[in-house]
């Protein structure tokens, strides 16, 4: 049995963080009180936006100007608590608590803390001019592993699963999961679904940025954990289900003409217009290293990799790279997992 959790809202968790466990001394999920608002506002904000990708004609548009709103946070905050307990059911914090002595599990230090204390010990072999407090690339991985593990199974479940009242309300859909909508339906609750999602790991990142930069290395690692949650979109919305891995973590997808002409669809009409809506009114123009330009940049490798072409960027090479660490975190984790693993024997649809 999973052990007990305690979900508590908490003035300790800033804005960005959106939520994080403590295991000492019982087990809590303390979700950020500041979100809520801090997310409320900033749909507000968005909403021109997020309105477009749900209906194309004004009228309509004009009609669902509220409920967007509900329909977007219920996914959002969803989202972050799916996420949360995913890391408690997929073992990561068995794994985290029983191999490192530390007692928290947030968004924000997760690989950070567990790089800086394994680097201490190694800091006389550090390649010069990397920091010492400087994250080993191998820790960073396995901490993005672990995140987008969390990010993945969530997806998953919001999905297959989740019966999201404010995307019912908003589309006038009947009671189910997004995955069995009416095909306008659906492609529109994708594209929500995706915006909210990729709203939630924008604000998640930007809580480590600082962090990040102080590390000397260059790594794609929040857009390509980004890729990876819009992989499982992907597959969710294609429902492939033959997907078959080698010793290695190698994932093949024996593609059919069906799951190929159902990814073009999704590339084109989900993900293509969350890829180019403004995510920032208020500014004139955005950074290159920003996830918003990276999304972009990286799109056409992305869509290599998913149908099965070969890949030609820094970020489709780290998104295999990812695939395998995540096959090899799978056998880590296993002792500590409350579920049979769901990524790697998909559910046949
Ligand atoms: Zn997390």
């Amino acid at each position: 049995m999973p052990p007990k959790v305690r979900l508590r809202i908490s003035s300790d968790v800033d804005a960005s963080e959106c939520a994080k466990i403590n295991w000492h001394p019982e087990l809590q999920i303390l979700i950020s009180k500041a979100f809520l608002p801090s997310l409320h506002q900033e749909v507000e904000k968005l909403s021109p936006a997020l309105i477009r990708l749900a209906f194309a004609s004004p009228r309509a548009q004009k009609e669902g100007q509220t409920a967007i709103l509900s329909a977007v946070e219920d996914i959002a905050i969803s989202f972050v608590l799916l996420h949360e307990l995913f890391h408690l059911m997929g073992g990561h914090f068995g794994w985290l608590s029983k191999h490192r002595n530390i007692d928290r599990f947030d968004e924000r230090h997760l690989g950070f803390a567990l790089a800086v204390r394994s680097r201490r010990r190694k800091v006389h072999v550090a390649a010069p001019g990397i920091p010492a407090n400087s994250p080993s690339r191998s820790a960073m991985t396995t901490s993005y592993v672990l995140e987008s593990e969390a990010d993945c199974n969530a997806i998953q479940w919001l999905t297959r699963y989740s019966v999201l009242a404010g995307l019912r309300t908003l589309l006038r859909a009947k009671d189910s999961p997004m995955t069995d909508f009416a095909p306008k339906h659906r492609q529109a609750a994708f594209r929500l679904a995706l915006a909210a999602i990729w709203l939630v790991i924008r604000r998640m990142e930007s809580s480590r940025t600082t962090l990040i930069q102080s590390s000397s290395e260059e790594h794609p690692l929040p857009i390509t954990r980004l890729f990876m949650a819009f992989g499982t979109f992907v597959k969710e919305y294609s429902a492939i289900s033959d997907i078959s891995f080698d010793d290695h973590g190698g994932g093949y997808h024996r593609l059919s003409d069906d799951d190929v002409t159902s990814m073009r669809e999704f590339l084109m009409l989900i993900m293509r217009p969350v890829l180019i809506a403004d995510w920032n009114p208020d500014r004139e123009t955005v950074s290159p290293r920003s996830l918003e330009a990276q999304m972009s940049i990286y799109f056409p490798d992305f869509a290599n990799h998913m149908l099965d072409r070969a890949v030609s960027t820094v970020v489709g090479k780290e998104m295999i790279e990812m695939e395998k660490a995540r096959f090899r975190m799978d056998k880590a984790l296993k002792p500590f997992r409350y579920f049979p693993t769901a990524e790697l024997r998909r559910l046949k649809r």
